[in-house]
């Protein structure tokens, strides 16, 4: 069996944005704390954990409590479910996300797990909202790690146990972020873009899709990408 690892922000729903936002507001009505870098890129770490830490410690030179982080990600989610009743807009599909996993679910020999650098209750409410399938205990997310190597390898680990398998044949990273490519060119794993053409050709991805309109073509990739 296969596993395919998705990204969520940009790869699976078009949330990037509205993500960073909702992040951004309960950061600052926990912490308090303005004028944020909102350019992930520039943080060592990009998951939600690790870019809260970063701007805490710049702004008042500690780390975020358990509590703390725990009110702030009830304060996103709380966010993301207003933005989605004011713009629903925001939350739509990449086109053919929710046919592409329904059909990939299917498959027999394919696994699907979900890596998200934000919050994993936020990412199952967007997947639920644009109508996208997915394996409820396969979301790794950015609450449980500093590192995006780590974030993949907790999705395999929980797809492992999911599944029943002890290894994956093959796993396959699919995503938009430049971390995500980062990732999985650190770790050696197939990666497939999802969109930013520019910013993949320039860095060598060899397997890119704009979206996943064209289904054969993203399962030819799959089944391809090394
Ligand atoms: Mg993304």
């Amino acid at each position: 069996m296969k596993l395919v690892i998705f990204d969520v922000d940009n790869t699976l729903t078009n949330t990037g944005r509205t993500d960073q936002d909702c992040f951004l507001q309960a950061v600052s009505y926990v912490f308090n704390v303005k004028e944020i870098d909102t350019d992930w890129s520039h943080y060592k770490n990009v998951t939600a954990i690790a870019i809260l830490d970063q701007i805490l410690r710049t702004k008042s030179g500690k780390p975020p409590r358990k509590r703390e982080v725990s009110d702030m990600r009830d304060a996103f989610l709380l966010n993301l479910k207003e933005r989605s009743k004011k713009r629903p807009a925001e939350f739509a599909e990449v086109p053919g996300a929710a046919q592409m996993m329904t059909e990939l679910m299917k498959k027999g020999d394919y696994a699907t797990a979900i890596a998200t650098g934000s919050f994993a209750d936020g990412a199952a409410f967007k997947l639920e909202f644009a109508k996208i399938p997915y394996k409820k205990y396969c979301i790794a997310s950015g609450a449980e790690c500093f590192t995006r190597e780590e974030l993949i390898d907790i999705a395999v680990t929980k797809a492992k146990s999911v599944y029943g398998v002890a290894n994956f044949e093959k796993v396959v990273s699919v995503g938009d972020g430049i971390w995500d490519l980062k990732t999985a060119a650190n770790i050696g794993m197939p990666f497939i873009g999802v969109g930013n053409k520019s910013l993949m050709e320039s860095n060598g991805v060899k397997y890119w899709v704009n979206d996943f309109r064209d289904l054969p073509g993203f399962f030819n990739l799959l089944s391809t990408a090394v």
